[in-house]
Parts: structure tokens; sequence; C-alpha cells
């Protein structure tokens, strides 16, 4: 190979310095790109508690990482590195979660248990054991175990260290692309958006395996922040959202448009400019179903502006925080399919409205539960019509069929569902979901 002088080794990779804040075509200066990638990833830090070997291997990656400006390759590395730690992180979390004792369950024999100091134990026992068709045992689970990459991640699971119907499908992917990096079978080429983003994910991930979630994250989000919202609507059909010290605060005389208008109290997820949690579906509003994005929790309502404000004034309702990961949602088919709706409220109605064909599913949003029902009536489409993960989406099929099936496949998810009666209460106009009876 050539050898090349300290100073060209030293000298920034013109294709790094394409790469601007406003996306490819322009062209940084050598220390505005400096600091503008190492600024892409400044912030993924890991949690106390997470294993030693874990740790130093990201921090010796987001070391590397600053290096690209320098050597537009290492950003495919780093892209493939991250992907080798996340199996390192499973397995250095395996072996806090095991405290040196593994157990496997074999077809009509007691359970067995055996040692293991170091994660090649492990995967040589598990190795043995998926021969004699033994399965691990994950509390009150067992489940197939061999030690690779596939049995970590639905150990993972199953000892309930990971969370959320759409990381997951980011998992799959990545498991994809680890597959990939060990066992290459062509080339490619990582961008430093794409790098950034691997290892961004892969800090939320071995976080969240060490029991914490990412404030803002994209997988594995922590819990959002809600306040007590008033909704109202007119008669022409506007709605507005404001925060209840809105209420409280103003002059009731000084609001001259708000005797036309109707208003309800709810937990929302607040509004802010900017934020990626502003429900686009807020004023979707339902007490029937559940139409916004985020959970929405009825209070009170309707009544008139002064109403809602004396109200707010006498029980003081406060905000909490929220994870809407991982929801159980009931859709209902029957002549047509009709939006999904909280497995209380579907506990608590009347007998007439019962009919047709229920599906319990599991998804982050109800747009994702939605969407797979509607997509399994179609056998092409690769939905799962079974209990199970859905390969085609992100749900997770929990079960089907009458109301009362439904119902009960969503109390093994969740446990004993408590009926709720509430106030029939929706906004008007709807863009996102016209279909409601
Ligand atoms: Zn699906």
């Amino acid at each position: 190979m050539e050898i090349r002088p300290l100073e060209e080794l030293r000298a920034a990779d013109d294709l790094s310095l394409a790469f601007t804040p406003c996306g490819l075509g322009g062209r940084m200066t050598p220390e505005d790109a400096t600091e503008f990638q190492q600024r892409q990833i400044a912030d993924c830090d890991l949690a106390e508690g997470v294993a030693a070997g874990t740790r130093d291997s990201f921090e010796r990656l987001r070391t590397v990482f600053a290096y690209g400006v320098l050597c537009y390759d290492v950003y495919t590395m780093v892209g493939d590195q991250a992907l080798l730690i996340y199996e390192q992180a499973l397995r250095d979390r395996f072996m806090e979660w095991c405290s040196g004792t593994i157990t496997f369950r074999l077809p009509q024999a007691p359970d067995v248990s055996y040692t293991v100091t170091s994660y090649d134990d492990v995967k040589k026992r598990a190795d043995k054991m998926t021969r004699q068709r033994a399965k691990l045992v994950v509390d009150t689970h067992a489940i197939e175990f061999n030690g690779m990459l596939h049995g970590l991640r639905l150990w993972a699971r199953t000892a309930g260290l990971l969370r959320g119907r759409r990381s997951r499908a980011v998992e799959d992917a990545l498991a994809k692309l680890r597959n990939h990096v060990a066992h290459p079978s062509g080339h490619h080429v990582d961008t430093p958006v794409g790098a950034a983003r691997t290892v961004r994910d892969l800090a939320e991930l071995i976080n969240q395996l060490w029991g914490q979630a990412t404030p803002d994250g994209r997988l594995y989000p922590a819990p959002l922040h809600r306040e007590i919202t008033v909704l109202s609507w007119n008669g022409s059909g506007r709605a507005r959202m404001e925060p209840a010290g809105a209420l409280t605060a103003s002059d009731p005389m000084e609001d001259d448009e708000s005797d036309a208008y109707q208003y309800v109290v709810v937990r929302a997820i607040p509004f802010i400019p900017g934020s990626r949690w502003n429900d686009a579906h807020w004023a979707e509003f339902d007490t029937r179903y559940d139409t916004t994005r985020f959970p929405t929790d009825y209070l009170w309502g309707p009544g008139t502006r002064e109403e809602a404000r004396a109200w707010l004034e006498r029980e003081r309702p406060e905000g909490d925080s929220v994870d809407f990961t991982d929801r159980v949602f009931l859709v209902q088919d029957h002549g047509r399919l009709w939006p999904p709706m909280r497995p209380a409220v579907a506990a608590g109605l009347p007998e007439a409205e019962r009919a047709g064909v229920w599906h319990a599913v599991r998804a982050d949003f109800p747009d994702d539960a939605f969407a797979h029902v509607r997509g399994s009536r179609d056998r092409s489409t690769g939905h799962a019509r079974h209990p199970g993960d859905c390969p085609a989406c992100s749900a997770e099929v929990l079960g089907s069929g009458t109301h009362d099936e439904a119902l009960r496949a969503a109390a093994t998810a969740l446990g004993p569902i408590q009926a709720v009666h509430l106030p029939s209460v929706r906004l008007p106009s709807s863009i996102f979901w016209p279909d409601r009876p």
C-alpha cells in the first residue's frame, strides 16, 4: 500500500464536509464539520449501571465517530461496529440477569439448572440444550434459546427488558443489519447521518436494557407528561385546545365568543410548538373511541366555559405522565371496521353494541392497531391472523372472536379490566377518523 504522510492523514475528507445541517450539497469548513458531527451524538450518554464491557465499546465508538471528518470510511465502520455492540449489550445484560445460573425445561422432565461464568458457557450450554429440544426458563415462560442474537432478542422481550411495538420493528431491522455485518454479502457505505442514527438508537437500546427510558427518545421514550387541557368546539365545526390555566386565569367577560362553544376537560399531551410529541389528532377526541394518537383521558363535560372553570377550581385536577407504548386496543368489525376502543370502554358497552367480530391488538398507536386489522382482512398482505407478533407491521395480535373473547384476550395481557361508562362526547369534525357510528 501507499504510505501517506501525517499531514495528509490530518486533512479533512471532502466527502465528510459535504454533510451540513441542511443536508447534502453544501460544504462545511473542517472545523465546523468536526463540531457539527460530534454534536449529533454528543448527548447520548449511557445510564449508570450499564456493564463495563458494553460501556467501553460504546465510548470507543463515540470517540472514533469524531474521526469521520478525516476519513469518510469511518462512518461505515462505526455503523457496523454499533451493530456488533448491540449483540454485546444483550450478552452482558443476559449475564447480569441470570446471575450465574440458567435453567432449562425439558419435555416431560424436571427443570435443570447450570452454573455459567461467561457468555461462552451460556452459548455452549444453550447449543447443547437446544439439540435436546429444551427451552430456557424466563420467569414464568420457557423460550427457544440457542444463545444467538435471535434467542437473545426473544429473551430480552420475554424478560420485559425491552418494550414498545414500533421499537420492536426497529430491533428486527437492526438484527437483519447485524447479520449482514457479520456475514457480509456485498458492499455498503454508511453516511454520517446513518451512522449517527445507529449510534443514537444503540444508546437508547442499551439504556433501556438497563432500565432507563430515554427522555424524548425515538425508540424507548420516557413517559410523556400530560396536562389538564380544555377542548371546545362550536356549531360551525371549529375546535380549540387550551391549557386549563387559560380558563382559570381569564376574566369570564373577556371571551365574547365563548358562549357559542361547548367545553370538555381532559388530561392530554399539551401542545408545544415544535415538539415531536404534539398530538396531530387531538381534535378527533371521542370518549367512545381512542381516536387521538396519544392517550387522552376524559375528566368532565360537556358544558359552558363558566361551568368548566367552576369545575376546575373546585376539583383542581393534576397532570400526570403516561407511557403510550404497548397499549391494548379492541377493534370492532361489524358491517365495517370501527376505530380502536379502549378495553375498559368496550367492557362497559350495552349488549346491543357488542355485535360482530372483535380484535384485541397491542400497538403503540391506535392507527397502528387499525391498519393491522384492516390489513389482516386480506390474506395476501401477510399480516398475522393468529396471536403473536405481526410480521408485516408493528402490531401484536392478542386474540379475536366475539366481544367476550376479545375482551378475555385483552385481560390476559392487561389483568382484570374494570368497565367504564363515559358520557358520549366527541368533537364534531373529523379528518382522520370520519367513519364512526
Ligand atoms: Zn400487521
